[in-house]
Parts: C-alpha cells; structure tokens; sequence
C-alpha cells in the first residue's frame, strides 16, 4: 500500500502535505540544500540529506539515483547544470553559439529551437534544471560576463529569453524532455561599478525598475519556473536578504510562484564575504525569511538553519514554506514517478545527433556580424582564377575559444580536462579547409599568442576553498614570427586575422580592466596592414572589443563572439559568399574603454556628448550590421498619428534592396517620448522585424507599437505612458543617423 505521498492520484497539494509531516527538521533542511556534486556524493545525499546537486558528471549522475534509493523517504534528488549555450558540460554534446552570439540573430525562435535542443540533450542524461537564461543587461564591458548575457537590450533580451525559457520548458513539466529554465540573475547583478564581477551594484529601485527588472518581469509571464539570485548587494542589502525584491515585487506584483534558488554559496558569503551576518545561524535566518527556497553550495546552511531554530530567530514554519515550494516542483516535474535517471539509449539517439548540429550551423550562421565590408567579401569564389590565402592569428584554430565560457574544459567542471572531442568543432582553419574552391592555397599560421597564466599570487584558492582562477599575462609578440606572418600576408591575396580574447579573459572573476586584445595580437594586425594586402577582420571573443587603427582600417571585419561547434564553418561559409550575413549587434562597441558605458538607450543628460579627448559615440552601434548588400529605408508613414492610450501605432516603411543579393533585413522601431517628466532614455527599442528583401526588390512592411508600450517609470517608480508627443524611429541600427522619424501623439 503507497504512502499518501506515494501515490500519483491524489493531487498535489495533498502529496506534498503528507511529505512534509513525514519530514524531520534535519530532512527538510537538507531538502533545501543544493550542493556541489563534485564532492563526496555519499556524504552530501546521506548525510547531508540534500534536496539538489549541480556539477554531477556523468558517472555520478548514475550514482545520486542510486544513493537516493537509499535515504528515507526516497524523495527523489533534483539535479541542475549550467547548460547555458548547450549541455556543454557532457563530452560529446551539442555546444551552441554563446548567448551573446545567439542574441545576434535577433530570433527569438531560433533561440526557442536552441533550448529546445538543449532540453532534449540534457534531459536525456538526468540533469532536470538548467541555471539559464541569463537576462542580466550588459552595460560595462569589461564586466567578465558579457558573453552569457543577450547584450544591452531590455525589451531583446526580454524577447530571447521568454524564447528560450519557452524552449527549455517545453510543453510542460510532466513532458520529459522538458527541463526547468532559471530567470538569472536577479536583478541588477551586471550593474557593477568598474565593471568589477559582484561589486555592489549602484542602483535605485526605479533604475532597477527601468531597465533591469522588465526582462524578468516577461520571464515571470512566460511561466519560468525558477529565479536565480544575482551575487550583488543594493543599497546595502545583499540580493539573498532583499525581501523588497523578492516577495513585494517578484512575488506578490508579479504573482511568481515559483522557486527561488541563491547563488553559489550567497548565503555563506554573508557571513564571511560581505560581513553583513556574524555566523551561519544568522544568514540562515536572513536568508528564509527573504523567501529563498534553496540554497546552493553552502553546506554550513545544514547546522545553521537548525541553530537559527534553536534560537529562535527562525521558525520551523518558515523551513515548511520553502520545503513545500520544493517538494512541489518535484511532483510537479512527476520526479516520483519517474525520476528521469540518465538513459543510456536515449543519449545514443539526441547527444549531438545531425538534427541538433544542423541547428547549430544554422545558429552560428545567423549569429555572424559583418561591422564593415569595403567591397572585398565575399571572396571571389567562383572566379576562375585561383587565389591565395594567409590565415593569420591565434584564434583561427582555437577551440576552447569558439566554444567560450561554460562548455567542456573553460573551468567550471572537473570531468572534462580534455574538452569534447576534437573532432566536433569546426575552427575558422577546418572551414577554410574544407570550403576554399579547387586550386586555392591556404598558409595559415597563428603567429603570435594572446597569454600565458600564471597562479594568482593572492593564493590558489579563496577564503572558501574554491580555486581562484588563474591570472591571464598578454604575450608580447615574437618579432621573428611577426614578420614571417607579414611575408605570408604580402605573398597572399587576402590576409585573413582571426583575433579576439580566450576563456580565461571571460567569465566570473575574470572580468577586465581594458577592452584590448591582449599579446601580441595588435602587433599582428599592424604588421599584416603595413603589407596593403586586402585585410579581413574576424573577432572570436566573449565580448566587443576596442580594436587598434591598424583593424579598423581593415577592408572587413566580421564580429563572431564565440560562435559554438559549428563556428568555423560558418564563417568559412560567410567568407566565401555561400550564405548572407545576417546577424546584428546585440550590444554596443566602445572605441576605449574609458567610454564605458556605452549602451545607446542612454538617458538624456546635460553638457553635450564628447570627452575632451575622444566622442562619446560607440565604435559600433547596438542594431549594427551590414549585408552583402545594399539596403535603402524610405517613406516611413504613421497611418493615424493621433492614437488613444489603448490604441496601436502603425506605420509603414518601404526597403529597397539596391544591390546583387539578398538580405535578412532587420527593420528596427524605436520610440522616443519627446517631453517626459522625468529624465528618460532618448529612444528605446519597442520592436522590430526580420524581412528577406530579394535583389532589386522594394518591399514595404507594416510595424506596430502599441501605445501602451510607450512607458516611462516616473519619479515614483511606477511605470507609465505619459500623454503627449512621441517619435517613431525605424531603420537599420540605433544610430540616429541610420532612423526615419515621424511624429505621433499619445492622447
Ligand atoms: C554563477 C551562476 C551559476 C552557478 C552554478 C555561479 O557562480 O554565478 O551563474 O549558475 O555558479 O554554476
């Protein structure tokens, strides 16, 4: 006969009651526990009693089903992985375009079809939970976590990431292939100061409210069963203790009623990071009562929630509350039916089977920007004479790079010191190789290098014991090999340089202080422009990078963030004219990295827009890329320039494709409200749309913006569409010289 909770035909609420009478205090702590799998696995299930793992590497998913067997209640352990850009933490598995790229595409179905996959691979291995999509809003670039985000954009970022969490979750918990997505990390955890990872975050509410927290808002809408703390305090508060965020606003505004888990041990640096709790009693105490459900990687939350209770400065109700939320998602997931344990033949049939890699291809494909274009791509491919090529620089045939962050050996998981297999990934050499037409040559050598590391002298670890990564030195350039390279490049018809940054320049704690590229990667570029030979530009790099006169007087330059396993391919495929370029900046340039920030939503200040010494422009615009084409915009008309608050503006624009081949044209609306009452944002992006224009066609496409999207957030924090005179801007990017205007009123 099943115990209550046992048995699948009552309902929910029922099940989880009858558990958690059942529960001792030690049992539901534990389930609050989400901890390090990379440790002793007997220890954190049995002892422990945790409710969660991470980092579990293949073998020891295995093992956690069979050590759940042992406990208790047998309440089956829920396991949770950084599948952020692809399972790529399992060998073998589909690594996509890093979200930065992705968002690149500006296709929030692609992005579906991504997480989909991604779900699909995942959940086929027993990992239930990805901690993904990042909605944090990239503003200062040397901020070392650039390339997980989706860039600068709220209203962008709020369309991939309802996208992904769309795909991730699939058509609901109880479907096995679906996986929770994680909202992360809440809220304003990229609003450093100096870029520095996890500096307190200088923020109001009503900025928070402005820009930060409208992704979330829109992942809170899409159902995203999971909200990730970001590792940052506001105003003093540490996000874990943040009560105002996460029940006035995220849970009762935004009626969320999922789970909530911290950041890697939030709750222990309370205590011995930010110093704001005296031992782990207290944080434990701070830390539940905020509304947080589980605790990741902070074992000591084992004793000092117990102790908290103890004392009395928590009660055992509060432990109930965040223990039921977790037993419902477990029961929700159907995890006590079928706990979803790794399946070794489903593995066989979705791990990076054809279908997940054409989607990759399609991916990176569209992930690529092409910034200038003198004329000189695509290479004459199909011209009868042959050419010779010089592949120059130290990412044209670098793995680890091309993947990015948070796949295979880049520092976050300890099964995989040898990345996936090589054979998977395409570089800019394997592409290049296997796409340049018959009677082509190919010299390629990468010539100089970007860094050596070395341990960092404040120790090999952090006060916690997590190992402290190491510290990235630039090579200067070997001037031998430098000119060797230059030779190559003034023997050649084309000078391809493939420069950029390495994981070890991206990534928590890794932020930087400068947007250079690093070693001896400027000398290169100097060098290769001194022979004349036409210069093409590829950058492989976590994020936007300030390039050296030599590069941006290149005849091209083509922005592939980290473009996944399929990267090389497509940009062999760029170079060449076998596809269009498609992608658009999902993120501003900087031309140094004093500009910082950079983003073009700026809000309207007073004394002009120079430095003494440099503009403030961006070196590329968010919304910029170019076409193997021409694309003109013309005849921008409002139907009815007078709306109702309840009403839509629509307008028409004409795009005329005046070159050779076709374009992906993505036609961007911005709205700027010309008087606002309080100071706001010169032009936000309200929505946009993506249209194929063939070769000599003019094509006209119809926007819409509802008026109800012309917000601000007043000086009272609410957000509100103030009545009065707006203009709708549309064109190719955000600069204001690329947009159409035309005026509307909001009545
Ligand atoms: C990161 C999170 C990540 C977690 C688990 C943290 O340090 O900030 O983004 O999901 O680790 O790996």
């Amino acid at each position: 006969m099943p115990l209550p909770y046992q048995d699948s035909s009552l309902p929910v609420r029922e099940r989880v009651e009858d558990l958690l009478g059942r529960m001792t205090l030690p049992e539901k702590v534990g389930q609050m526990l989400q901890l390090d799998a990379r440790q002793d696995l007997s220890e954190i299930v049995l002892d422990k009693l945790a409710g969660s793992i991470l980092h579990t590497s293949p073998a020891k998913l295995v093992e956690a089903a069979e050590l759940t067997a042992r406990t208790r209640l047998r309440i089956p352990l829920i396991t949770a992985e950084d599948c952020i850009h692809g399972h790529a933490f399992w060998p073998g598995a589909t690594v996509f375009p890093t979200q930065l790229a992705m968002a690149a595409t500006w296709d929030p179905a692609l992005v579906e079809r991504v997480a989909r996959a991604t779900a699909v691979e995942a959940a086929a291995t027993g990992v239930h939970w990805t901690f993904s999509p990042v909605l944090c809003i990239a503003r200062d670039l040397r901020w070392g976590r650039v390339d997980e985000t989706f860039g600068e954009d709220p209203f962008l970022i709020g369309e991939l990431g309802a996208a992904m969490i769309r795909g991730y979750q699939g058509e609901g918990l109880t479907d096995p292939t679906a996986i929770l997505a994680t909202a992360k990390h809440f809220a304003g955890y990229s609003e450093t100061q100096g870029g520095r990872d996890a500096s307190e975050a200088d923020i109001s509410r009503r900025k928070l409210r402005s820009w930060f927290l409208p992704p979330f808002e829109r992942a809170a809408a899409e159902g995203c069963r999971v909200f990730m703390l970001g590792y940052q305090s506001m105003d003093g508060v540490p996000i874990t203790a943040n009560k105002w965020l996460l029940n006035d606003v995220l849970k009762e505004e935004w009626g969320f009623t999922g789970t909530l888990v911290t950041d890697w041990d939030n709750v222990g640096r309370m205590v011995w990071e930010q110093k704001v709790c005296a031992d782990y009693a207290e944080a434990a105490a701070v830390a539940v009562k905020a509304g947080n459900d589980l605790i990741m990687t902070t074992p000591a939350f084992f004793e000092g929630a117990q102790e908290a209770i103890r004392r009395g400065v928590l009660g055992e109700e509060d432990i109930d509350a965040a223990v039921r939320r977790i037993l419902r998602l477990k029961f929700e997931l159907g995890l006590f039916e079928n706990p979803r344990t790794p399946d070794a033949a489903r593995q066989a049939e979705v791990i990076g089977n054809a279908g997940h890699t054409a989607l990759n291809l399609e991916t990176a494909r569209r992930s690529l920007v092409l910034l200038r274009n003198e004329g000189v791509l695509p290479l004459p491919a199909s011209s009868p004479a042959s050419k010779r090529i010089a592949l120059l620089g130290p990412n044209a045939d670098d793995v680890s790079t091309q993947l990015g962050d948070w796949a295979g050996d880049s520092g976050q998981v300890d099964w995989m010191p040898d990345g996936h297999p090589r054979e998977l990934t395409s570089t800019v050499l394997d592409g290049l190789r296997d796409l340049l037409p018959d009677g082509w040559t190919l010299d390629f050598d990468p010539a100089v290098e970007i860094e050596r590391l070395v341990p960092d002298p404040e120790g090999e670890t952090f006060p916690d014991g997590q190992p402290r990564p190491p510290i990235s030195v630039g090579v200067p350039a070997d001037p031998a090999r430098v000119a060797a390279a230059a030779a190559t490049a003034a023997a050649a018809d084309y000078a391809i340089v493939v420069v950029g940054d390495t994981v070890n320049l991206n990534g928590e704690h890794k932020s930087t202080a400068t947007l250079e590229l690093q070693g001896g990667q400027i000398a290169l570029l100097d060098a290769v422009a001194a022979t004349g030979t036409p210069m093409i530009v590829v950058l492989i790099d976590g994020k936007p990078h300030a390039l050296p006169e030599s590069a941006l007087g290149a005849a091209a330059i083509v922005q592939a963030f980290n473009p996944g396993m399929r990267g090389g391919q497509a940009i062999a495929e760029l170079l060449l004219g076998l596809i269009e370029p498609a992608g658009r900046m999902p993120i501003s340039a900087a031309r140094h990295a004093g500009q910082q920030p950079v983003f073009y939503n700026q809000t309207r200040g007073q004394h002009g827009s120079r430095y003494a010494d440099l503009t403030q422009d961006p070196l590329f615009a968010f919304g910029e890329g170019l076409s193997y084409t021409t694309v003109t915009y013309d005849g921008l008309s409002i139907e009815e320039p007078d709306v109702a608050a309840d009403g839509v503006v629509r307008a028409t624009v004409r795009l005329s494709n005046t070159g050779e081949r076709p374009a992906l044209e993505t036609v961007q609306v911005y709205v700027s409200d010309l008087v606002t009452s309080v100071t706001w944002a010169s032009r936000e992006l309200k929505t946009y749309r993506q249209v194929t224009v063939a070769p000599g066609e003019s094509v006209t496409v119809s926007v819409e913006v509802p008026a109800a999207d012309c917000t601000l957030v007043d000086a009272d924090g609410r957000r509100v569409v103030e009545a009065g005179d707006f203009e709708l801007l549309v064109g190719p990017n955000s600069r204001p010289s690329a947009l159409l205007a035309a005026k509307f009123r909001i009545s």
